[in-house]
């Protein structure tokens, strides 16, 4: 779809993504409950996204991640804004970008082979092509030898290895992931990580990367989007230059990674943010406290 006259400028850029003051309301119900109100998710919101860049978006809950992952996906409309990927206006789900949720999504009556060759048929590819890019992409996520198990034969580790696959393996523009490592242990997520960052490392995909987790969005990512909640908003974009490749156990020690996490604590923590974004699992910690812990936790990793 042709775009508007006034974005034409950013076709000649090298921008993989553009977005340009997304707004998403929702009808809600009144707090008497007679009536219908408009909800503000999003405002304002443009950030533009260079080729090969990988993005985290971090916040509290609440604060409009996933509808903006959403937006991006096709998967709802806009309110109002741009978003124009590779010079064109999205207006709905498209196999130019790849997905990966929380939930894995995959196809039960499916082996991993058959999953991952799923977008790979939607694109009309004969039957050698397919196993030929499945059988690579099921390697590089190290599942080889698993490609006739079905989903219910794996562990939430290696089906979300299976997702990332088969949302690769059809070679999306950009590769769209929410949450997706929040249903494993924490020792798994470790590995997940570790393995998603020696996948971008290799394919340079263009990555928007929601999460709550601080040191999973700087880990990962070249930037760290920073939202606020009512409405989301972006308070601030954090450049994060930690030398690659990066893994969990480097960062443990590494004293600018605590640096820069205290850095992307302060930007949530600042005034008007309301709650404590959820790092910490059981329950919540009060405001008042949560920017001493965060200090005391950057002491901590800077010291281990
Ligand atoms: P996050 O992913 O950051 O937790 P969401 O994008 O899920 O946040 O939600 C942002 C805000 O929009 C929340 O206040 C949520 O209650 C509201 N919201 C999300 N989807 C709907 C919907 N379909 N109708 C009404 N409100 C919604």
């Amino acid at each position: 779809m042709p775009v508007k006259a006034e974005l034409t400028g950013y076709l000649d850029s090298d921008y993989k993504i553009v977005l340009r003051d997304l707004r998403q309301e929702y009808q809600v119900r009144t707090k008497d409950g007679d009536g219908r109100e408009a909800f503000v998710a999003i405002e304002s919101f443009s950030l533009d996204v260079r080729g090969g860049e990988f993005v985290s978006i971090v916040g509290p809950s609440g604060c409009g991640k996933s509808t903006l992952l959403d937006i991006l996906a096709g998967l709802s409309k806009a309110t109002s804004g741009n978003i124009i990927i590779d010079g064109n206006e999205v207006t709905g789900p498209a196999l130019d970008r790849g997905i990966v949720m929380q939930g894995y999504a995959l196809f039960p009556w499916r082996t991993v082979r058959k999953n991952v060759e799923f977008g790979l048929e939607m694109k009309g590819l004969g039957p050698a092509e397919r196993r030929d890019i499945s059988t690579r992409y099921i390697e590089l996520v190290n599942l080889s030898g698993f490609e006739d198990r079905y989903p219910h034969e794996l562990s939430g580790g290696m089906k979300q290895r299976v997702a990332i696959a088969r949302a690769l393996a059809y070679d999306p523009a950009v590769l769209l992931m929410d949450e997706p490592f929040a249903a494993v242990d924490a020792q798994t997520r470790e590995t997940l990580q570790d393995e998603l960052m020696r996948i971008w490392e290799k394919t340079r995909k263009t990555i928007v990367f929601v999460t709550h987790s601080i040191d999973e969005a700087i880990l990962l990512a070249d930037r760290v989007v920073v939202m606020s909640p009512n409405p989301g908003r972006i308070r601030a974009v954090v450049d994060i230059e930690l030398p690659r490749p990066r893994t969990n156990q480097d960062m443990r020690v590494s004293r600018d990674f605590a640096e820069v996490r205290q850095t992307v604590w302060e930007n949530l923590q600042e005034e008007g943010a309301s709650g404590v974004p959820e790092i910490f699992p059981g329950p919540r910690i009060p405001a008042a406290f949560a920017g001493k812990l965060a200090v005391a936790d950057t002491r901590l990793a800077a010291s281990s």
